[in-house]
């Protein structure tokens, strides 16, 4: 039996590093530091994440496409903004085979550079758009910075939604529908977020604005787990996405991307798991139940024949289940599936066989019950429902407790978590506030909140909040 030497309640960064390869979701041993090697459970528990968003992608029309990861310089170049801010992320490539090549390519950080050139060929007319595509592929960013698994990493697995409107008020519309999507996705992997406008700043490379979605890790700390962009239409102009209009003239199109990657998982392990090990939520759970037979002497046939029918019928409703087998404990397997986070473990001895009944343990409070066998699928799914809401709640319970409105930087130091302070909208405020703080801002609230205090910098009145948080 593997021993935890960390505790998430006492050391949070430290438990974490340890719980992804206790756990089995990566192995960091890899000889390229920052990209990390996905074991089947941490790729499984990926790929549901994956099949959520795709599934949101299917049912808000966007086509998924898969675009070459090379990306030539002189595309990549277009425009201004977007290589100041990516150009000492990317990874070169300059020669194929013994040959230099004449112009370089890039590993994609992602993907505008690769797909706008593109689209400036499909698009024609009014009749083309929306344009709504979506890409889930790996994405490389040359990281500095201490690499963390699934965090901070140099090979990243990422979702990227791009989008090509008539006008500035459709991409709009889009923006709503992504908040939308984000809405739905976030609370089925019970992980309550906030949106925040980031500062001009910090916004993305070569965006109009940036929304960005942040999640509140146990630690304190903010995790980023996504984006929203509006680009107007700065990145049509250089690419040239244009269209001819209903009255025959020819527009430049407006865009939008929203991406998110694989800093969920990231987000599920800290803000879920406990000092025994991962909490999966059962949306994503690799296995959401697993039977475990407890073998007497002279029973075990009766014990796992019985093990195998409720196997057979659970998987049949859907249920994705394992049968523990294994010739070690009941204990040694507890021990293991809740390391792993399995959210419900059936017990199945000779005196529940004799009894028609299981037990039935539920992986986030422990709470142990027995239940008949004929009505077992329709209470698991319950269990599957009230384990998403508690996760849910208490998740949100955290995030308010942790997030702090005051007016002065004197009243938010110390704090914990969020910090909302008045501001005047000049950079060099929030600078100075991030600067005592020892934290970043993420950005003011997406939805209007008046704010009639004073600036705590400069005194100046202030038109909105900015947030500031410690940050990953
Ligand atoms: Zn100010």
């Amino acid at each position: 039996m593997p021993e935890t030497k960390y505790k998430k309640t006492e050391d949070f960064n430290e438990w974490y590093n340890e719980i992804v390869e206790l756990a089995d979701l990566c192995d960091k041993r890899y000889p390229i530091k920052g990209m990390n090697v996905w074991r089947p459970y941490g790729w499984k528990l990926m790929s549901h994440v994956d099949k959520l968003t795709r599934d949101e992608m299917i049912k808000t029309d966007h086509q998924e496409v898969y675009f070459p990861l090379l990306i030539p310089e002189s595309s990549f170049k277009k425009e201004e903004e977007h290589i100041e801010g990516f150009g000492s992320e990317v990874y070169w490539v300059t020669h194929a085979g013994l040959n230099k090549l004449e112009e370089r390519w890039l590993l994609r950080p992602t993907s505008e550079t690769a797909m706008y050139p593109m689209f400036s060929l499909w698009i024609r007319s009014h009749t083309d758009l929306p344009l709504k595509t979506y890409q889930i592929v790996n994405t490389f960013r040359y990281e500095t910075k201490q690499t963390r698994a699934f965090i901070r990493v140099r090979e990243i697995h990422f979702f990227e939604a791009h989008t090509c409107h008539v006008d500035f008020k459709d991409a709009e519309k889009q923006i709503k529908e992504d908040k939308d999507i984000a809405g739905r996705l976030f609370q089925k992997l019970c992980l309550p977020f906030i949106l925040s406008k980031r500062p001009d700043w910090d916004k993305f490379a070569g965006a109009f604005y940036t929304i960005s979605i942040d999640v509140l890790m146990p630690s304190g700390r903010t995790l980023q787990l996504g984006s929203i962009h509006q680009y107007r239409d700065n990145f049509a102009k250089p690419y040239e996405i244009s269209y001819e209009a209903e009255d025959g003239k020819h527009k430049n199109c407006h865009q939008t991307t929203y991406g998110m990657s694989e800093r969920i998982l990231g987000a599920l392990i800290g803000v879920h798991g406990d000092n025994k090990g991962l909490v999966m939520p059962p949306e994503v759970a690799p296995t959401q139940v697993v039977i475990i037979p407890i073998i007497f002497k002279g029973k075990e046939k009766t014990v796992l024949d019985s093990c195998d029918t409720l196997y057979e019928k659970l998987k049949n409703n859907g249920i994705r289940v394992h049968v523990d087998k294994r010739d070690i404990t009941p204990g040694n397997k507890y021990y293991d599936w809740e390391l792993k986070g399995v959210p419900l473990r059936i017990e199945i001895g000779p005196r529940d066989v004799e009894k028609k009944e299981i037990v039935l343990v539920r992986r986030d409070i422990s709470e142990k019950k027995s239940v008949s066998l004929k009505s077992c699928v329709k209470i698991i799914k319950e269990e599957f429902r009230s384990i998403s809401e508690d996760l849910y709640k208490n998740a949100e319970k955290f995030l308010k407790e942790n997030m702090h409105r005051v007016k002065t930087v004197e009243e938010a130091k110390g704090l914990k978590g969020i910090i909302e302070l008045p501001w005047c909208g000049k950079e060099d405020c929030a600078m100075e506030i991030e600067n005592i703080l020892e934290g970043n801002t993420l950005g003011e609230p997406i939805e209007h909140v008046e704010c009639k205090n004073v600036c705590p910098v400069c005194g100046k009145p202030s038109k909105t909040w900015m947030r500031y948080a410690k940050t990953y």
